[in-house]
């Protein structure tokens, strides 16, 4: 019995960690990030702190792949409940003899849609401890995009499967969407000022996504959207998308930037102290209601 959970769970590392579309995302990302932080290279980049900081963002991401069986089953689970549940959804069938790229770029819009709401509910008290761990990042650069906790891996994948195959994506370009937004998502996260001018609304560009990491408070909880800055237009999180020279991370938070073992244990530790905290609030009014 435990052979066979065993070999069947080596087998969807395989199949998962090994497929073709996978080791292209891997290939790719590498690559991309590789070059780009090649080309942001400034000192402060190779400062020991800058290279500690990228250490524990790449064991984070070493992490997350050991566990990435458990993500492949849940998504499949999720997947496969539209049938299970008797819930309408539109048929990968409704699709045919639409040009693949249509296809394509709606699925790359509704991704988009579904990370965004994703993203803001990451940044309310219950989401925060999960997403802290993004936001720990002292040094933003391309190894940042890696640095994401186990539960928010699932908690995006969760929000855009369901909505993607809801609305009948081929699994091919669920897979291409996943491709191209894993690249862009590096892309952001270099450590270069780029902008993209009157494309500013339709292409986040690393500017807009430096303002979401900036650790000032007037800039906490905007520029949600991953690819797409108009959803911040539409929804009222937009911020700006000038230079930023302000510090990053979570700092003044007390989020630690360095250790990736806490970053792994942080979610638990902050849902600990919100519980702890809603409890001597609660003792305190029970005990002024007796007094
Ligand atoms: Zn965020
Ligand atoms: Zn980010």
């Amino acid at each position: 019995m435990a052979a066979d959970t065993l070999s069947s769970l080596l087998a969807i590392y395989r199949s998962f960690l090994l497929s073709p579309s996978m080791l292209w995302v891997f290939g790719l990302s590498t690559a991309f990030v590789g070059a780009g932080v090649l080309l942001g290279m400034r000192a402060r980049v190779l400062s020991p702190a800058a290279i500690r900081n990228s250490l524990a963002s790449l064991a984070i991401l070493a992490f997350n792949i050991l566990m990435a069986p458990v993500v492949y089953v849940l998504s499949d689970l999720v997947a496969r409940g539209y049938g299970q549940l008797g819930i309408p959804s539109i048929p990968p069938s409704a699709w045919q003899g639409v040009p693949w790229l249509v296809v394509a770029v709606v699925g790359i819009v509704a991704k988009d849609f579904a990370d965004y709401w994703c993203h803001r509910a990451l940044h309310t008290p219950l989401g925060w401890p999960i997403h802290a761990v993004h936001h720990s990042d002292s040094h933003v650069n391309g190894f940042t995009a890696f640095r994401v906790h186990l539960l928010e891996v699932v908690t995006m994948k969760i929000f855009y499967i369901v909505l993607l195959t809801w609305i009948g994506i081929p699994t091919q370009l669920i897979v291409a969407a996943y491709v191209v937004a894993s690249l862009h998502t590096a892309y952001v996260h270099l450590e270069l000022d780029i902008d993209h001018g009157p494309l500013n609304w339709l292409i986040a560009s690393p500017r807009f996504h430096r303002w979401h990491h900036a650790d000032a408070p007037e800039a906490y909880g905007k520029n949600l959207a991953n690819m797409i800055p108009l959803f911040d237009l539409m929804f009222g999180t937009y911020h700006r998308h000038d230079a930023c020279d302000e510090p990053m991370g979570a700092l003044r938070d007390g989020i630690p930037d360095t250790d990736p073992v806490k970053l792994v244990l942080l979610p638990f530790m902050l849902w600990a102290r919100q519980v702890r905290a809603a409890a001597a609030t609660a003792f305190v009014r029970m005990r002024e209601t007796f007094r």
